[in-house]
């Protein structure tokens, strides 16, 4: 019997899986199949963005799979050279087209700009004009912190559904899911396993959260990895993960998480583990050319 993702409820009424399959650096070819084996073994939630050059495999693989398109929560991204109102039209356009579907779940804004916050907001209300016509389901943010957020609800009509951020215990985001609370925005957590730590290689015990000693010593009173230890502590949480893999046990082992529970004290210990450090870009930082 195939177990499926608690859903939250956004703002807006839609339901999102909890737990979803992330594909930022999964190359296209092996895109497709780790889309079909999330499918296969009960994810609903995939996590796209034009920036990762994969979204024409990511709809390969849903169309490969025997789930129908409704039953699966896309999520795809617009990246920041295709700010402003007519290039976000246009962007979705070719998002959708390479997808080939005919409406996204969730259209997110990747990065706030602050030194071109005009041009953010006029994105932005590209997204609530996607929404208010059907072609996407709910809207909402990345990277943002309090302030970004703050000055987008000031000058836009729509609260975001969603604010898809770097969040892992090693950088625990603790005001930030408290203020998007506050507003009934789900917080949905990138590198929700340290991947952020990883990129460049040479992660050790005290980058890796896979590697924490308090870690893995829950994961051995459960038998569980570390990596479920962790996406577990996300879930009671409240938070939505989006681990990414390409390799099918990985991918297997990372939804496998829905036969135990961390006690309070396990997710407070967990949450000790925060040292306020960032392995990402900081967001206040972003410029327009900031990636090129
Ligand atoms: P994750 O925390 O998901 O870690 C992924 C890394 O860990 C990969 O190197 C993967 O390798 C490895 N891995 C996966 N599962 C396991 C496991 N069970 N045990 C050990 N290693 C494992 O990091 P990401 O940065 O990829 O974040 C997840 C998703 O969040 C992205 O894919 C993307 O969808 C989204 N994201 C959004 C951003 C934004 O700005 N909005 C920024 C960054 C990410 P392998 O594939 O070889 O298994």
């Amino acid at each position: 019997m195939t177990t499926f993702a608690p859903v939250l409820q956004l703002n807006n009424g839609v339901g999102m899986p909890a737990l979803g399959l992330g594909v930022y650096q999964s190359p296209p070819e092996q895109t497709v199949p780790a889309v079909e084996a999330a499918l296969r073994e009960g994810y609903r939630l995939i996590d796209t963005a034009a920036a990762y050059g994969n979204e024409t495999e990511v709809g390969e693989g849903l169309r490969r799979s025997d789930v129908v398109r409704e039953e699966v929560f896309v999520t795809t991204k617009l990246w920041l050279t295709d700010y402003g109102y007519d290039e976000a039209l246009r962007a979705f356009d070719r998002s959708l087209a390479k997808l080939a579907l005919d409406y996204v779940d969730l259209y997110l804004l990747h990065w706030p700009v602050p030194s071109a916050f005009d041009t953010t907001v006029a994105a932005y209300e590209a997204a609530q004009k996607l929404l208010a016509d059907g072609r996407v389901r709910a809207i909402g943010v990345c990277n943002s912190g309090t302030e970004d957020l703050t000055r987008l609800m000031e000058r836009t009509e729509i609260v975001p559904a969603v604010n898809q951020v770097e969040l892992h215990p090693l950088f625990i985001q603790r005001e930030l899911r408290e203020f998007d609370a506050r507003f009934g925005i789900v917080t949905q957590s990138w590198s929700p396993i340290g991947g952020v730590n990883r990129y460049g290689g040479g992660a050790d015990q005290g980058t890796d959260p896979l590697r924490s000693p308090t870690v893995v010593d829950i994961a051995e009173k459960y038998g569980k990895t570390p990596a479920q230890v962790l996406l577990r502590w996300h879930l009671e949480h409240g938070l939505s993960a989006i681990p990414k893999s390409v390799k099918e046990h990985r991918v297997k082992e990372n939804f496998d998480v829905f036969d135990f529970a961390l006690t309070d004290d396990e997710v407070a210990a967990v949450d000790a583990l925060d040292g306020g450090r960032r392995g990402g870009p900081d967001p206040a930082k972003v410029r327009l050319d900031s990636f090129s």
